[in-house]
């Protein structure tokens, strides 16, 4: 008769392999040994942003001097910050704004894999690189961290709003701030992407408001998005929530185009 303490050794080893497959998974989801961005296998875990070496070098990360106020890189240029033509005219609503990654593959890559197939893909890392990026550290301490509205029959195309789970993933320790119900768009636009300069004023004019008008006086507001192209969408939104009492507003995006 069967000791009731024994184990079979067969049951035993299935178990140690569906223990050991199991924490395999775990590490797998936790610490993929792809490359975030081009999937091949990464040999040895000794890059922290996740990335092969060919997909890292590709990335180019938004460095100084930058527009003081629309963080419009100078790429040629050196010494400090100065103010570009642009915000000297003063349209800017906000005080600033301030990107992480240049708009360039594979960045450009990643956020089109997050807007049109929800794919979050790197994010989790992208949240250690902003903290890593000394001229991002000294953005004001938002009362409130606001993503740039999608109308609600894009909201339904699409399922979700990628400024929204960006904002999830660049603030993980700050979710109770980030509100999605203070700003509205309330006007269906056709894409910005198909339009250039004028045209994109023009196409947002009024387009958005916001909704709960006494929960802005006196905030400082973070606006999240994924792109800044030419500012258009983000100083619209700073224009309605300053015109709303905010005290100040900046702006974070995943990436800025270059020019
Ligand atoms: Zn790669
Ligand atoms: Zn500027």
């Amino acid at each position: 008769m069967a000791d009731a303490n024994s184990v079979n050794p067969e049951n035993n080893l299935l178990m140690k392999s569906g223990i050991t497959g199991f924490f395999h998974a775990l590490k797998e989801l936790c610490f993929p040994s792809s490359c975030l961005i081009c999937n091949c296998s990464l040999e040895y875990q000794t890059n922290e942003f996740l990335f092969c070496k060919n997909c890292a070098e590709q990335i180019k990360l938004t460095s100084e001097p930058l527009c003081n106020c629309c963080g419009k890189p100078f790429l040629h240029a050196a010494g400090d910050n100065h103010y570009c033509s642009n915000c000297l005219a003063g349209s800017q609503h906000f005080s600033k704004a301030r990107a992480i990654f240049l708009f360039c593959d594979p960045i450009k890559t990643i956020i089109h894999q997050l807007k049109y197939n929800g794919k979050t893909t790197g994010l989790k890392t992208f949240h250690h690189i902003k903290k890593s990026l000394p001229h991002l550290n000294d953005m004001l301490v938002p009362d409130l961290i606001i993503p740039v509205p999608l109308h609600k029959k894009r909201l339904q195309e699409r399922g979700f709003n990628q400024a929204l789970i960006l904002a999830r993933y660049l603030f993980p320790q700050q979710r109770k701030i980030i509100q999605q119900n203070l700003l509205e768009r309330h006007q269906w636009t056709p894409p910005q992407t198909s339009l250039n300069g004028q045209a994109r004023r023009n196409n947002l004019k009024n387009s958005f408001r916001v909704i709960n008008n006494n929960q802005i006086p006196g905030k400082k507001i973070l606006l999240i998005d994924d792109v800044f192209t030419t500012g258009t969408t983000v100083n619209e939104c700073a224009k309605v929530l300053k015109q709303t009492g905010a005290l100040e507003v900046q702006v974070l995006t995943l990436a800025r185009v270059e020019e």
